[in-house]
């Protein structure tokens, strides 16, 4: 099926997979069979956590917040609010951040420093992709899937209006909306 808003890809299947698993194999050694809790940010991490959990040997325990950042379609403001938080405490726990992609850090920096607060063991950010060159503070994140150009893109748990998130790949969105 071919689709005129969608460009060239960015990273394909088997280059995430086998990302995922190289990532999967450097958490599991980091922790050294201490438990992780992993947070993931909805919607966009989903199908990354579900790949990700699978590749880390490790005691693991999930949790999802979701968020929303005022802004346009594709940037954010900065200015972010949460539409579902989590049920676990994180007290004590060794807590993971997923996070599908880091564009200006913005929700990153609000996130982290809103989890660190609820005095977590250790606190540490998984990314899927990072953008190249956009962030506004410094993301300081230790695990990055893939630093990507600053375009616009979609699969992999990534949607423009709720579309796309199903696609194996990451690939460009040159549509309506994209900047
Ligand atoms: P930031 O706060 O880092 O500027 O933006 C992060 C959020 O904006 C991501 O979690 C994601 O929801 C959205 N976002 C940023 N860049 C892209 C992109 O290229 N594609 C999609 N689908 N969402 C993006």
């Amino acid at each position: 099926m071919t689709d005129p808003h969608l460009g060239r890809i960015v990273v394909t299947e088997d280059e995430l997979q086998q990302r995922v698993r190289e990532l999967g194999k450097e958490l599991t050694s980091d922790y050294g069979g201490r438990p992780v809790l992993l947070v993931g940010v909805l919607k966009g991490a989903f199908m990354f956590m579900s790949d990700l959990a699978r590749a880390v040997d490790l005691p693991v325990e999930f949790d999802f917040m979701s968020v929303a950042s005022y802004g346009s379609a594709t940037r954010t403001s900065g200015v972010v609010r949460i539409l579902m938080d989590l049920d676990l405490d994180l007290s004590e726990r060794h807590v993971l951040i997923v996070e599908d992609i880091v564009d200006s850090g913005l929700t990153l920096a609000y996130l982290r420093k809103n989890l660190a607060a609820r005095g977590p063991a250790s606190l540490e950010v998984c990314a899927l992709l990072l953008k190249e060159g956009l962030q506004k503070v410094d993301p300081d994140i230790k695990y990055v899937g893939f630093r990507i150009p600053p375009d616009f893109v979609v699969g992999y748990g990534l949607d423009v209006g709720q579309r796309y998130r199903n696609l194996p790949y990451i690939i460009e969105y040159t549509g309506p909306d994209a900047e």
